[in-house]
C-alpha cells in the first residue's frame, strides 16, 4: 500500500481522536495532512503539535488568532471558517477524507472532497441521510469510493468483500437498544439527559449518544445503509442485540447469512475504512466466547421509540423528507441537551417537522439547503409552543 494522505474533519471528537490513535501506529502508511475542529481550539493545538499535520482548520473564526499564534513556529498552515474546512479537502496531497464531524455541517465538505476526487471514509452519516442521492451519484460519476466507518455499515461492507457481484437479499442492522432498552413511554416521561448520555456499550459524542437512546441513530443508519448499499427499505431490518458483538448481518439470495463480529471498538472500522482492502495487524483486545456465553436478539420497540418508524416513513416519502427529519432531530437533540424539552418531545417534534416541511420530490443541492433551514425553523417554533 502506498502512503496515504489523510484529512480528518472533526479530529477533536470521539471518532476523530480515535482516528489519530489509529494513524499514529502506522507512520509508514499514512501522512496526516489536515485536522479540523469546530470550537475546541485547545485540543486542536495539542493534536497539531503532537501529530504534525500540514494544515489545521478551526471552524470558529473567532479562534483563528489563538490557533495561529500557538502554531506559528511549527510549520503548520492555519485556516478558519466553514469554507476553509471544505477547501482543505481539495488539497493535492489528500487522498482520503475522514468525515468525522457531526450533523448537516458534514454535507458541504464531503461533496467538495468527492468533487475533488478524494475517497471518503464516512463517519458523518447525516451527510447521506440529508442528500444521499446527490452524494452517491456524484461519487459514482467520479469513481470515488465511500468507505463506511459506522460499525454496522463497516460490518456489512466487510461481509460483502468478495461478494460484490452477489445481490443482497436483506441486511440486518444490529442495535444495542441504548440505555432505555425495555422501557415504556410512561418511564421515559421524566428521563434526564444524564441518563440518556449513559450508553451501555459505546463511548461517543453527545449527539449520537442521545440518538442511540431515542433509536434515531438506528433510523439514520437505516437511511445511510439504503444509500451505501443501494437497497430498498424492505431489504433493511433492525434487530436489537444488547451485547454489541455482532455488528451487522448480510443475507444473500441463497439464504446464506454472513455476520461480522468483534468487541465494540470503533478503532477497527475506522482503520478498515482507511486501509481497505488490506487489514493491518493490531493489538486491539480480542473477543473471548467464554466472556459472552449468550448472545441475544430481540425486536426493537418501535411503538415506544417512534424515531425508527419515522426513518422508514422518510424513505417512503422520499425527496427531502429525510433531510427535514435530520434537521428537526439536530434541533430537538440540542434542545434536549439544554433541558428545554423532554425526551419524548424529540420524536414528537421530529415527526411534526418532517410532515410540515414543504415537500420537494426531486431536490437539488440548493433545495436541501433550503429544506434544512425550513425544518430547523419549524422545529424551533414547535419547541417554543
Ligand atoms: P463528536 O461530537 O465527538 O465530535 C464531532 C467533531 O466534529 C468535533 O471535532 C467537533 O469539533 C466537530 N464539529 C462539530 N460540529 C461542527 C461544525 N458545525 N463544523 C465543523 N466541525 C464541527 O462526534 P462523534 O465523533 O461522536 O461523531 C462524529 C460523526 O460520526 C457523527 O456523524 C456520528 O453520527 C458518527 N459516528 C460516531 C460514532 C462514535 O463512536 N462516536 C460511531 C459511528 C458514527 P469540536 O470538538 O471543536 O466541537
Amino acid at each position: 500500500m502506498q502512503k496515504k494522505g489523510i484529512a480528518i474533519l472533526g479530529s477533536t471528537g470521539s471518532i476523530g481522536t480515535q482516528a489519530l490513535e489509529v494513524i499514529e501506529v502506522y507512520p509508514e502508511k499514512f501522512n496526516l495532512e489536515v485536522i479540523t475542529a469546530n470550537y475546541n481550539a485547545d485540543l486542536l493545538i495539542k493534536q497539531a503539535i503532537k501529530h504534525k499535520p500540514n494544515m489545521v482548520v478551526i471552524a470558529d473564526e473567532a479562534q483563528y488568532q489563538k490557533v495561529n499564534d500557538a502554531l506559528w513556529d511549527h510549520d503548520i498552515k492555519v485556516f478558519a471558517g466553514a469554507d476553509a474546512l471544505a477547501q482543505v479537502c481539495e488539497t493535492q496531497e489528500v487522498d482520503t477524507v475522514l468525515t468525522a464531524l457531526v450533523g448537516y455541517a458534514g454535507l458541504k465538505p464531503t461533496l467538495t472532497a468527492i468533487r475533488a476526487g478524494k475517497n471518503i471514509a464516512l463517519a458523518n452519516k447525516e451527510t447521506l441521510v440529508v442528500a444521499g442521492e446527490i452524494v452517491t451519484k456524484e461519487a459514482a460519476e467520479r469513481g470515488v469510493n465511500i468507505y463506511p466507518v459506522d460499525s454496522e455499515h463497516s460490518a456489512i461492507f466487510q461481509c460483502l468483500v468478495g461478494e460484490f457481484h452477489n445481490p443482497i437479499e436483506k441486511i440486518y442492522l444490529t442495535a444495542s437498544g441504548g440505555p432505555f432498552r425495555g422501557w415504556k413511554r410512561e418511564q421515559l416521561i421524566d428521563v434526564k439527559k444524564e441518563q440518556a448520555l449513559k450508553h451501555p456499550n459505546w463511548e461517543m459524542g453527545a449527539k449520537i449518544t442521545i440518538d442511540s437512546a431515542s433509536l434515531m441513530n438506528k433510523g439514520l443508519e437505516v437511511i445511510e445503509a439504503k444509500w451505501l448499499f443501494n437497497l430498498r427499505p424492505d431489504q433493511i431490518d433492525v434487530i436489537v442485540h444488547p451485547q454489541s458483538i455482532v455488528h451487522s448481518i448480510v443475507q444473500f439470495e441463497d439464504g446464506s447469512m454472513k455476520a461480522q463480529m468483534g468487541l465494540p471498538d470503533m478503532k477497527l472500522p475506522i482503520q478498515f475504512a482507511l486501509t481497505y482492502p488490506d487489514r493491518f495487524k493490531t493489538d486491539f483486545p480480542r473477543f473471548n466466547f467464554m466472556d459472552y456465553p449468550n448472545l441475544t436478539f430481540e425486536q426493537p420497540d418501535r411503538e415506544t421509540f417512534n424515531n425508527l418508524n419515522l426513518a422508514f416513513q422518510a424513505m417512503e416519502m422520499g425527496g427531502n423528507a429525510a433531510c427535514a427529519l435530520n434537521a428537526a432531530n439536530e434541533i430537538t437533540v440540542a434542545s434536549f441537551l439544554k433541558d428545554e424539552i423532554s425526551f419524548l418531545d424529540i420524536a414528537r417534534i421530529n415527526e411534526k417537522t418532517m410532515l410540515e416541511t414543504t415537500a420537494v420530490k426531486v431536490p437539488t443541492y440548493e433545495d436541501y439547503v433550503a429544506s434544512d433551514a425550513e425544518a430547523r425553523r419549524l422545529a424551533l417554533e414547535f419547541i417554543q409552543k
